[in-house]
């Protein structure tokens, strides 16, 4: 080894050994004819001092490095005299005193710089992800991720779990998204697809007696990339045999409760055990089905106050079918008309005709539809979302879909402008009882609510015959601080009721056997029952991290157009490989140039 301490760890105990450091140069002082370096590696920073009376060679070699050099430097360790320590670093009360010195690699200088946390545009940092990477905040992320998947590990070996690697080359196994293909060179025409999670392969690991299994898995997803979304990403995929709903959730449960204990002990839990919501319930407080339960702010229903109101938005809403509903939002009565237009344009994102608000003050206060009403019916409504001076409520009335996503959308806005969203508390719960399919509009057809292999409840299975949109499925989500951070569920484990709930998706039966025969047939081996769950270990982190974007917890991540700005992927190939694989591309690639600033 070129060093024979890291840069972190001396201290005064070791005062009057000589050691060996070698590390990058982190910052450069000359004063009095004495060069001074802080010379950094992955656990710290130490000062190296070079001094001429102590070594004239050394001292030359130091005076010409810049920052980011790579050196190595052999010298005393000696306290640093009286009032020259710095209690902001590990090794604050010591330095190295430089004999020998030796530039092991020079460096450029580097396009931002590597030792102050400064922000820098973020096309930048991808494209020299590896000096980004040195910066100390993606140093603690890559480290904090380290922890999290090594804790994970152990606590489920220790619970039985094999990890088992599953091909990444393999058939579709679709979660909704689209699949990314491989051609294949030696099957003309033929295609792999990029698992968009293992699903399928962790099921037959089951049929295979395997019991307990778990991966950190990447997954593949072809799809628009808006925040939190990779085109590659990791779960930690994990499946059971002969459990139910409870076992799964119980185990993860415990597992994520003692990983924060564990590798972010500053993060308050907000509540052990996690809360529990049935998807109905979550829906008509929150208005979405990954609340936020950090906060309050609940949508509250006035669609029974609706009719006879006076007011047609109202009234009309809760005539066709739809639903009105409001959130209260504390303290808010002074908001400014413009701050009002645009609460009301973000509500609008989420389809919205219009925001009416009620302003909440002493005497009348403003509103957008109280001259409308009676001041019985007004008062009622205040009655229902407990108005106090000071607050204002905010109501949308349309369609129930409308209704909930953009009220939710307001109450995560509001909650976030608002202060409400505490970084240090983790809210982790649980949403079950979903509906087992959605009704697709535009396909006009049933879609899985979570994915094709998810079981009914039992007691449902009549209603995929009579009344599929009632029937509710074996599903479960961890959510986390209104993130999805994880979704499972109970598996079909025979032939039967997998291919009537193929049927009821529509997909016909050849369709079903060509594409899942594997499964299919792989039920009538002996398959015991089983399910699991797969947290999103990128999205986790994150949060563990506080971090904006599961980007800053990837080492290597894709910018938002899903390119590698460091590698410049993905990129047109040569003809001759593209006449191996058969395929001959429609339009030929446009040649671009590489702008740093649009990259981003
Ligand atoms: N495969 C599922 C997903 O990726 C998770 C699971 O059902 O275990 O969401």
């Amino acid at each position: 080894m070129d060093k024979t301490h890291t840069c972190g760890e001396l201290r005064p105990e070791h005062v009057g050994q000589t050691v060996a450091l070698a590390g990058w140069v982190h910052r450069r002082r000359d004063h009095g004819g004495v060069t001074f370096l802080d010379l950094r590696d992955r656990w710290g920073i130490a000062q190296v001092v070079a001094n001429p009376s102590i070594s004239e060679a050394a001292h030359r070699a130091a005076a010409d490095v810049r920052a980011e050099w790579v050196v190595r430097v052999e010298g005393m360790v000696r306290r640093r005299p009286q009032g020259m320590e710095n209690p902001s670093l590990a090794t604050g009360d010591i330095e190295v005193e430089a004999a020998a010195f030796q530039v092991l690699n020079p460096a450029r200088t580097p396009p931002f710089p590597i030792a102050e946390e400064t922000e820098v545009e973020e096309g930048l940092r991808l494209k020299y992800r590896y000096l980004d990477l040195r910066r100390a905040r993606l140093q603690r992320n890559l480290e904090l991720r380290h922890r999290m998947v090594k804790f994970i590990r152990d606590y489920l070996d220790g619970r039985g779990f094999w990890e088992v690697e599953t091909p990444i080359l393999f058939k579709t196994t679709p979660e909704g998204a689209r699949d990314y293909l491989v051609p294949s060179r030696v099957h003309p025409g033929h295609f792999y697809a990029l698992p968009q999670s293992p699903q399928q392969l962790k099921q037959l690991l089951m049929v295979a007696g395997v019991e307990r299994y778990f991966q950190i898995a990447r997954c593949f997803r072809d799809e628009d990339l808006r925040g939190d979304r990779q085109p590659e990403f990791t779960q930690l995929d994990l499946e059971m045999s002969f459990v139910v709903r409870e076992d799964v959730m119980a185990l993860a449960e415990d597992l994520f409760t003692r990983l924060v204990e564990s590798v972010v002990p500053g993060k308050k839990l907000l509540a052990k055990p996690w809360p529990r919501f049935q998807y109905v319930e979550v829906m008509d407080r929150f208005g979405i089905d990954k609340p936020d339960i950090r906060f309050g702010l609940e949508l509250k229903d006035i669609t029974d106050l609706a009719p006879g109101s006076g007011f047609k938005v109202f009234e009309s809403a809760a005539a066709s079918g739809g639903t009105v509903r409001g959130i209260n939002a504390k303290g808010c009565a002074a908001f400014s008309r413009k701050e009002i237009d645009d609460l009301t344009a973000l509500a609008g994102e989420f389809g919205a005709r219009g925001l009416a608000y009620d302003a909440v003050v002493e005497g009348e206060g403003r509103s957008s539809f109280a001259k409308f009403l009676t001041p019985e019916r007004r008062q009622a409504i205040r009655a229902r979302l407990e108005a106090e001076p000071g607050d204002l409520l905010l109501f949308v009335a349309d369609r129930a879909p409308v209704v909930f996503e953009s009220l939710a959308r307001l109450r995560n806005h509001l909650g976030e402008r608002l202060g409400l969203r505490d970084p240090n508390t983790l809210a982790f719960c649980w949403v079950i009882d979903f509906p087992f399919v959605t009704w697709n509009e535009e396909e006009k057809r049933w879609d899985p609510s979570h994915h094709l292999f998810t079981s009914p409840m039992r007691e449902d299975i009549p209603l995929l015959d009579s009344d599929p949109g009632r029937a509710r499925g074996q599903q479960y989500d961890m959510v986390l601080n209104g993130v999805e951070a994880g979704g499972g569920s109970i598996r079909i484990h025979d032939r039967e009721l997998q291919e009537k709930v193929f049927g009821l998706i529509g997909l016909q039966p050849e369709v079903a056997r060509q594409r899942f025969g594997h499964m299919l047939e792989a039920f009538e081996y002996g398959t015991p029952p089983h399910g699991g769950i797969a947290p999103g270990i990128d999205r986790i982190c994150r949060l563990f991290a506080d971090e904006p974007d599961i980007r800053e917890v990837i080492a290597f991540p894709k910018n938002q157009a899903a390119r590698d700005v460091m590698s410049d992927a993905p990129s047109p190939v040569e003809p001759g490989q593209l006449e191996e694989l058969h395929l001959k591309v429609l339009e030929p690639p446009q040649t671009r140039t590489i702008s740093i600033a649009n990259q981003g």
